[in-house]
């Protein structure tokens, strides 16, 4: 018998808002076969690109043999394209309630392929500036990193965006790299010094900022920086 509140509840697709069964979970088999594309096996393990399980060299794969970082490591969930990509703007825009549990469990289940997994003493989101998060109400990596478990380590949020940076999307790494110089900072009394440090945000595009938040630590002392992010952009098809 089912209760009253199964009667009215709906189930429908986040990704195409067709109605779905109670046992199917976020989406109807046509979307998770869809989706289904957009998530990686095997990633490299210094740029998260998805490569073959036999492209990863020492120093990269093809795609970051000439991209210096300071992360030393970076997993993420999937590539950034349809209907992956759409659900993440969607989430950072337009509907933040009913599509983070389901980002939230593409973070968990793709976190334990990190080879950091056990290795991290904080997880640190990817700051926004203030009157970003004015304007938005929430900073969406911070979310992610939030629902994230990474063996012991425990959510810190000590590394601050000071100075507004215009749009990214535009521009070049090495011209991302120049408009976020001195844009991150971290928080007097932090505990960075000597920890391993594992960054969280959504989408990676050419890295630099995942790169600039993980120089600011490595300056003030911490050990190893990781990355996640849930998708990769960027990818060669
Ligand atoms: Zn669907
Ligand atoms: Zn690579």
């Amino acid at each position: 018998m089912k209760n009253v509140q199964q009667l009215f509840w709906q189930n429908y697709c986040r990704c195409c808002n067709q109605v779905i069964s109670e046992d199917d979970k976020h989406f109807c088999s046509d979307c998770w076969s869809q989706i289904g594309f957009c998530f990686v096996d095997s990633f490299c393990r210094r740029c998260g690109r998805e490569i073959s399980p036999f492209g990863q060299l020492p120093q990269g794969c093809a795609g970051c043999l000439n991209e210096n970082f300071h992360f030393d490591s970076i997993a993420c969930a999937g590539v950034y394209k349809p209907p992956l990509s759409s659900l993440i703007v969607r989430f950072k825009f337009a509907d933040r309630t009913h599509l983070l549990p389901v980002l939230a469990d593409f973070a968990r289940n793709a976190v334990y392929k990190a080879d950091f997994f056990q290795s991290a003493d904080y997880i640190v989101p990817v700051p926004q500036h203030w009157r970003r998060r004015f304007q938005r109400g929430f900073n969406q990596s911070a979310l992610i990193a939030k629902s994230l478990r990474l063996g012991d380590a425990r959510f810190n949020t000590d590394v601050v965006k000071i100075r507004h940076t215009k749009d990214q999307t535009a521009l070049t790494f090495a011209a991302r790299k120049r408009n976020l110089r001195g844009a991150f900072a971290v928080r007097k009394g932090h505990n960075f010094k000597g920890k391993n440090v594992c960054l969280v945000d959504d989408v990676k595009t050419t890295g630099a900022t995942l790169d600039e938040c993980a120089k600011v630590l490595k300056d003030v002392g911490a050990g190893k920086v990781f990355a996640f992010v849930l998708a990769v952009a960027g990818q060669k098809e």
